[in-house]
């Protein structure tokens, strides 16, 4: 058995993970020395194992369609870019690449763009995370620098939550808040939200905020925090400028922050007096702060609170800005961002070009901002961009405007996609495929939302001829006539330049500095621990930033900033505002957790929140199917009734992609709306229409074989089992179910070796001897059965008795039948855990010893406590 230290490929928490593989088996557990998660992982993480495999993996490089190789397909790549550049100059080609690719991927794109092709036209789709943070960050401090760590949530008297739905999409982060709650019931969570979400569930208060009122509600805390005293004059005279003008701002907003806020007087009081009250407050912001036209004005409005008080740097207090994905604080790092040159230098500083470029000994160096994410995709529709190379990151998808995203790559003269899988919607359009290495078989570093810097480390051999995407970058470089620059022995040394760089005349004058590392031996970095920058040469390390000031700005000082909250978006008329985020289980555009079961049961087909009585007046009933409309596209999606959405908003999930579902990209209904400052899309905040999508026939589908349609049904949505696929689908018009077997091509899924089929109306099953290959259950509205029940059976032997079960998609009484599944590790389903309840589970320890649920990873336990308090859980049943 080999046992391999590494990290987590998904969110910002950058937890460890110990891969220990035997005979090709692969078993992940949580690394208990890692200092982000100590053991514990996530529903996502502890499925990883079920996501490693050759299934659907791009193996080789592609041209035009064909099997390469690299020779051909790298040579192309440079010939293509290089002739783009000698006719239109370096501002006709860009990379777009991603928070999941690697630190040392990251420098070396980073530095072949800025100082070699000498553009800064390289963006990462971090864009669309946390843009507004890193913009928040160095109007405020002159720098990009996240002030504290992870352990000041435990050390905390109060933690204030501000757009982040912590318990679904940072579980271990929560679960680490939640132990010290346990501890300390005193600990106190706010969740400042528009939704209720299943943090906000767990809260000592929630605010359910206006979308973007989030401004209004800090500048109303900086007067009372005024008003009430508890302004730190000592710290705001020696460290701080720009209070008296801050303070200004935020009184001429305060009379209208009921308005801009939705909350009472009460509430903002109430809310006011907590953060005033207890200095030991860490103020925790993510998406819903940064995904917003307004993003960066939150992040000051936030900040200038924390500068206001003093509380920053110090033990249990401070602003934290948690980022999604595992690599965006790499990417700022090296630069990836179209607005930073490398190693949190600035672009228009003409001190920081030469430093860089001296460092590079590049022929030039990028002397201005390049273009952003959706600017670059725009240059690419108007044909500015002649040649672009996607790394690691699906925009086809993910950006605004993804329909508009999509035409631009078809217009492409020349896209080069590196991936890891074979299939994604961004695929469909490249000219060159290039094979990366996934996680698990790909080696580098990561630094996760708390200036962590880790590991990751190869633990499976590369399949087929996948390589780095560190190497592909260099391939070409050297192509395109850089040698020397890009002549990288191993990814060590890369890493070693990148720890080189952040040193190179830097004296303390740069916050990111790990020169400590800049000689460190391939060997050492093989067994290298995680580690929190700084680290310099000099040993001066520190592990807080800003406590006796000592910012980035000229004059030392932190800036607060004026800041003018926005009026609330007047709702247009048949509109709803457009939220969209994630959901527990699943992962950007699913190409890893779609390959789970484990992590396809928690919510399997893609899903619209509406309020019942926004639903009532469309005519939208439970499990329907709505229509959600804007940019000339439609989103059909499955109806979730819940009052834990405000009127006159739905919410959607990011993941599901033409992949996943019949027209379920969200992406295409998103404005192009962005902040002015960073330019982060404002996804969060679009304006759709909904109606119900009218369909005369109903089906839920299982099957042991992919399915493959003879008919494309007009709405379809798949997910993996444990042993198939399940698939809901709905046809326009009135169709039998033998019309509908056909349109499925069921016969031919289930094979020559079915033996024997026998059915009810409306519903059938395949048998191949007596083990389940196929179901099929047809309706005039929404399918009413037991999924889990199905799903369950499904490639297994069926009894006699059990087969009628299947067929009336019911259990019998006293056979088992989970229900939704709520948690995924232990496959516990929701009328498991009711039962639990009903026969006296008390609290969650209580559930957990009666049936299971929420004893490994915890990422249900919220949801649990729902059902403690006779909420509905919000997976469909
Ligand atoms: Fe991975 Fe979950 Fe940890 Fe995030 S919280 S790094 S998804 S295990």
């Amino acid at each position: 058995m080999t046992k391999t230290c590494t990290t987590c490929p998904y969110c910002g928490v950058g937890c460890g993970v110990i891969a220990e593989t035997q005979d090709d088996q692969v078993t992940i557990s949580g690394d208990p020395d890692h200092p982000a998660n100590f053991g514990r992982l996530c529903s996502k993480g502890s499925a990883l194992a079920e996501t490693i495999g050759p299934e659907d993996r791009l193996l080789y490089p592609e041209v035009h369609g064909k099997r390469s190789d690299w020779d051909l397909a790298l040579g192309l790549v440079a010939d293509q870019f290089k002739r783009a550049i000698e006719t239109h100059g370096p501002d006709a080609v860009a990379f777009y690449v991603s928070g999941q690719i690697l630190t040392e991927d990251y420098y070396v794109a980073n530095k072949l763009m800025k100082g070699f092709i000498g553009t800064a036209n390289i963006d990462t789709n971090s864009r669309l995370c946390m843009a507004s943070s890193v913009v928040g960050h160095k109007r405020a401090f002159g720098s990009d620098t996240v002030t504290g760590l992870y352990a000041d949530f435990e050390a905390a008297d109060q933690i204030v939550l501000v757009g982040s739905n912590l318990a679904w999409c940072h579980p271990v982060l929560f679960q680490r808040i939640m132990a010290e709650k346990e501890k300390r019931p005193d600990l106190r969570l706010i969740v400042i939200d528009p939704r209720r979400t299943r943090t906000a569930d767990v809260a000592d208060m929630w605010l359910p905020i206006l979308s973007d009122g989030d401004a209004a509600l800090f500048n109303a805390v900086l007067v009372h925090l005024q008003d009430a005293g508890f302004v730190d004059w000592d710290y705001v005279s020696k460290y701080v400028s720009g209070f008296d003008e801050a303070l200004a701002a935020a009184k001429s907003d305060l009379p209208h922050a009921e308005v801009k806020t939705g909350l009472t007087n009460e509430l903002l009081n109430r809310f006011s007096r907590s953060f005033i009250e207890r200095p030991k407050t860490v103020t925790i912001y993510s998406q819903g702060v940064n995904q917003s036209q307004h993003g960066t004005d939150k992040v000051n409005a936030i900040l200038n609170c924390h500068l206001a008080t003093g509380r920053i740097g110090k033990k249990g207090m401070g602003p934290f800005s948690i980022t999604g994905q595992p690599n965006a604080m790499g990417g700022r790092e090296v630069g990836g961002l179209a607005t930073m040159l490398a190693a949190h230098m600035d672009l228009d500083n003409p001190d920081h070009q030469a430093t860089v470029q001296e460092f590079w000994g590049s022929p030039r160096i990028a002397n201005k901002v390049g273009l952003k994410a959706v600017d670059m995709f725009d240059a690419v529709k108007s044909g500015r961009i002649k040649a672009i190379w996607i790394m690691g990151t699906n925009p086809v998808d993910s950006l605004p405007m993804a329909g508009a995203v999509e035409d631009a790559l078809k217009s492409c003269p020349f896209v080069v996609v590196s991936d890891v899988v074979a299939h994604t919607d961004s695929l469909r359009h490249a000219d060159v495929k290039l094979p990366s290495l996934a996680w698990g078989e790909k080696t580098g570093t990561v630094t996760n939302s708390e200036r962590r810097i880790s590991r990751q480390r190869g633990f499976l051999r590369a399949p087929g001829a996948a390589k780095a995407d560190w190497w592909q970058l260099t391939r070409v470089a050297k192509r395109m006539g850089f040698q020397d620059a890009f002549s990288f022995p191993n990814v060590a040394a890369v890493f070693r330049e990148h720890a080189a760089l952040s040193g190179f005349k830097n004296d303390g004058q740069r916050d990111f500095d790990i020169s400590a590392y800049a000689d460190i031996s391939d060997a050492d970095y093989e067994t290298m621990q995680p580690f929190i920058w700084p680290q310099p040469q000099s040993g001066h390390a520190k592990k807080r930033f800003f406590k006796d000031g000592g910012f980035y700005t000229p004059d030392t000082k932190a800036r607060m900033l004026p800041i003018q909250a926005p009026m609330p978006v007047e709702a247009k008329p048949n509109s709803f505002v457009l939220n969209s985020g994630r959901v527990r289980d699943h992962w950007h555009t699913m190409t890893r957790t779609g390959r789970s079961q484990t992590n396809s049961t928690h919510l399997a087909e893609p899903f619209c929140e509406i309020h019942p009585g926004d639903a009532a007046d469309l005519g939208i009933e439970p499990a329907s199917l709505v229509k959600l409309s804007a940019n000339g596209c439609d989103v059909i999606v499955r109806a979730l009734l819940t009052d834990r959405q405000r009127r006159g908003e739905v919410f959607v999930p990011i993941h599901w992609t033409d992949q996943f579902a019949s027209s379920a990209r969200i992406g295409q209904l998103v404005s192009a709306d962005r902040d002015p400052f960073s330019g982060q899309p404002a996804l969060k905040m679009s304006s759709v229409s909904v109606a119900r999508y009218r369909a005369k026939t109903f089906g839920f589908f299982i099957a042991t074989n992919a399915p493959k349609f003879a008919t494309e049904p007009d709405y379809w949505a798949l997910a993996k089992t444990d042993l198939g696929w399940r698939v809901e689908v709905a046809f326009k018009n009135a169709l039998s179910i033998n019309e509908v077997a056909e349109a499925l091509h069921i016969r031919r899924q289930a094979d020559l070796s079915v033996h024997a089929s026998t059915s009810l109306d409306g519903s059938r099953v395949w048998l191949d001897g007596d083990v389940l290959t196929a179901g099929l259950w047809v309706a005039r509205q929404p399918v009413a059965l037991s999924r889990s029940l199905v799903v369950a059976a499904l490639g297994r032997p069926l009894t006699d008795g059990l087969a009628m079960q299947l067929l009336s998609g019911r259990a019998s009484v006293g056979a088992p039948d989970k229900g939704a599944i709520i948690c995924a590790c232990e496959q516990v389903g929701a009328i498991e855990i009711r039962d639990a309840v009903r026969n006296g589970a008390n609290d969650i320890h209580a559930i957990g010893k009666a049936c299971g649920a929420g004893t490994n990873c915890g990422s249900c336990r919220s949801e649990l406590k729902a059902f403690l308090d006779e909420a509905i859980p919000i997976a469909a049943e």
